[in-house]
């Protein structure tokens, strides 16, 4: 696997820290966790949608497009970083925005990253959930096209094989660093959701033998849908890269226990979690999808799966923009104020 053969606009401020996180476990009392900070990848504030984009908007330059497309939920991190790269480059962004949630909260459809999507000039426009989007997505472009744009259209989250190679070079990028530092990682957990951060993590630690254990915490589709999901793109990432055959379909693990009633919508372990990481590291999670891959990861530890004597690496993949969509969730405004103790 060489990724340097693949069309690539470096943005990204990589390679992204890799830090440990001291407070956070002494505090669970388990293995020792390190993290990984694609949460830091510079643009717009940052989240794992810029490693894909570096390679999907290099094909949207290479096509001549001058109009890119995608499509997400409302608080949608990818279409955030898809509307900030779009501007870098001087191109026209336009992105759907599906109502999974049915929330009527002002921030949840105004603020965080609706608020960010705006800022950076893209329009957008809305649909109710249970559609197919990607398909609502291509209905759309074509009009664009028969109307003389030139239309790159990104799948939802970015994942497709282009945009997996991004974090197919995260995989070579973390265990470079581990090795510099002379660091073995026995374990590598992180949020999936459209699958193509896993899909790509499982490609590149497996083309380089790394050994490595991968663990996806889903935050959508149940487990045998969400490991499905990921193969198959895995696969692809795999071929595209001229390694076919490097991911077996075993190779492929997420832990569904932790989406609660379902996607974009906070749960208590996911709200304990984002307070535990902002507390004890002064970290900001979001509550879609690190938080709830973080509720995982503490839970986990508590109940022995990851031990003592083992180094965990979370990779942080961003999402605090959503923070400001979902202040309410956390009621502070709600709460008596506190006193400082004597
Ligand atoms: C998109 C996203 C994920 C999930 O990554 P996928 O590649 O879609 O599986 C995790 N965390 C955050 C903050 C995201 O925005």
């Amino acid at each position: 696997m060489h990724l340097a053969r693949f069309p690539r606009i470096r943005v990204g401020h990589l390679p992204t820290p890799l830090e440990p996180l001291e407070r956070l476990s002494r505090e669970l009392n388990g293995p020792e966790i390190w993290i990984k900070r694609d949460d830091c990848t510079g643009l717009s504030t940052g989240g794992n949608k810029t490693r894909k984009l570096e390679f999907l908007m290099a094909e949207a330059l290479a096509q001549g497009a001058d109009l890119v497309m995608t499509q997400g939920a409302t608080q949608s991190n990818h279409a955030r970083q898809t509307a900030a790269f779009a501007a870098k480059l001087g191109m026209d962004c336009h992105i759907l925005l599906e109502d999974r949630t049915g929330s009527n909260d002002p921030n949840y459809n105004h603020n965080g990253n609706v608020f960010l999507d705006h800022l950076h000039g893209a329009t957008t426009e809305k649909r109710g959930s249970g559609l197919d989007m990607n398909a609502e997505m291509e209905l759309l472009a074509d009009k664009f096209r028969s109307s003389g744009r030139k239309v790159y259209t990104i799948p939802g989250g970015g994942s497709n094989p282009t945009g997996a190679l991004g974090y197919a070079n995260c995989a070579l990028e973390l265990v470079s660093q581990a090795n510099d530092l002379g660091l073995t990682i026995d374990h590598i957990v992180h949020a999936t959701g459209s699958a193509g951060t896993q899909a790509g993590l499982i490609v590149g630690l497996k083309a380089i033998s790394a050994n490595i254990p991968l663990l996806g915490i889903g935050v959508r589709a149940p487990k045998q849908k969400q490991e499905e999901n990921v193969y198959i793109l895995a696969v692809a990432t795999a071929e595209k890269l001229g390694c076919p055959g490097v991911v077996q379909r075993e190779d492929i693990v997420a832990n569904t226990d932790y989406v609660g009633d379902g996607y974009g919508i906070p749960t208590p372990a996911g709200i304990e979690a984002i307070e535990m990481f902002a507390r004890l590291e002064g970290l900001l999670l979001d509550p879609v999808y690190s938080g709830k891959g973080a509720a995982g990861l503490i839970d986990l530890v508590r109940k022995g799966h990851f031990k003592k004597g083992e180094r965990v690496v979370f990779v942080h993949t961003g999402g605090s923009a959503a923070l400001f969509g979902y202040t309410n969730t956390f009621g502070y405004d709600r709460r008596p104020a506190s006193v400082a103790a004597e």
